[in-house]
C-alpha cells in the first residue's frame, strides 16, 4: 500500500464503530475518496482539530486501489475554516459547499480547479462575511466545469435567443424557458438583468468581485436557479438548500 502524501478539504465526517470515524475528503491528487481514521472519536486523538468539517488539511492516505475506503495515515491543519461557522449563516453556506461537492464529483476523480475553486470560496466566506456572491460564484463554476451550465441567453426548448427578455424555470430545470415555452411548472420567473449577473463571471477573480460593488440585486435569484439546476443533476434533493432559503 503506497502511502499518499496530499492535501484535501474535509467535507463531512461521520463515527464509524465506537472509536473510528469516516472522512469525506476532496484531495488533490486522489479526487473526492472516503478514509477511514483510526482512532479518530478519541479525546486524544492523532488527528487532533484536523477532521473539523471544511478544514484544508495536508493528508497521509494508504492508497488502497480498487477499495472504496482508504485508509488515513495522519493529518494536520492547514487552514481551518471551523471559527467562521459559529455565524449559523456561514455555517449552512459551508454545509451546502460541502454537500454540493460531495453529490457532484465522482468518487476518485482528480479536478484540480474543484478543488481551487471549493478553496477560493471558503476564503471568501472567511474574509467577506457574505454569503450570495461566493455561493453564486461557486454554483456558475461547478456546473461550468462540470460541463452543466445552461445557456444563458437562449431558451432550452425552441432554441431562440431570450433578447433581453426574461426567463423561467421550476423544480427540476436543467434550462431557462422563454414565454412560449414555459410549462406550469416553469413559475419562477428570472430577469434579464439577472442573468446578466453571470455574464461577468467568466472573466473575474471571486475576490475581485467581492471587492468590486456590493452585491447586485438579483444575486440571490441567480444563486437559486443555479441550485435548482445542479439539484436536477444530482437527481436529488440537496438537504442543505432548504436551510439555505430559510436562513440566507
Ligand atoms: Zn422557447
Amino acid at each position: 500500500m503506497p502511502l499518499v502524501e496530499t492535501e484535501a478539504v474535509v467535507l463531512r465526517t461521520y463515527r464509524l464503530g465506537e472509536t473510528d470515524k469516516i472522512a469525506s475528503l476532496l484531495t488533490r491528487d486522489l479526487g473526492r475518496c472516503r478514509t477511514a481514521a483510526s482512532g479518530a472519536q478519541r479525546t486524544k486523538s492523532r488527528f487532533g482539530s484536523s477532521l473539523e468539517p471544511l478544514s484544508y488539511i495536508r493528508v497521509w492516505i494508504f492508497e488502497r486501489e480498487n477499495r472504496d475506503l482508504q485508509r488515513l495515515n495522519s493529518a494536520e491543519v492547514i487552514e481551518s475554516f471551523f471559527g467562521i461557522q459559529s455565524d449559523y449563516r456561514i455555517q449552512v453556506a459551508t454545509q451546502y459547499l460541502a454537500e454540493a461537492t460531495e453529490g457532484f464529483l465522482p468518487e476518485r476523480e482528480v479536478n484540480e480547479r474543484v478543488f481551487r475553486l471549493l478553496l477560493a470560496v471558503l476564503r471568501s466566506l472567511k474574509t467577506s462575511g457574505e454569503i450570495t456572491r461566493p455561493l453564486v460564484y461557486f454554483n456558475y463554476w461547478l456546473l461550468r466545469l462540470g460541463g452543466f451550465l445552461p445557456e444563458l441567453d437562449r431558451c432550452g426548448a425552441c432554441r431562440r435567443p431570450l433578447a433581453g427578455a426574461g426567463a423561467f424555470y421550476g423544480p427540476g430545470s436543467e434550462a431557462l424557458l422563454c414565454q412560449d415555452c414555459r410549462h406550469p411548472a416553469a413559475q419562477i420567473e428570472i430577469s434579464a438583468g439577472t442573468l446578466g449577473i453571470a455574464d461577468g463571471l467568466r472573466g473575474i477573480r471571486l475576490d475581485e468581485w467581492l471587492g468590486r460593488q456590493k452585491a447586485p440585486a438579483g444575486a440571490k435569484q441567480l444563486r437559486r436557479f443555479f441550485e435548482e439546476v445542479i439539484q436536477t443533476q444530482l437527481e436529488r434533493k440537496l438537504v442543505t438548500r432548504e436551510l439555505l432559503a430559510d436562513e440566507v
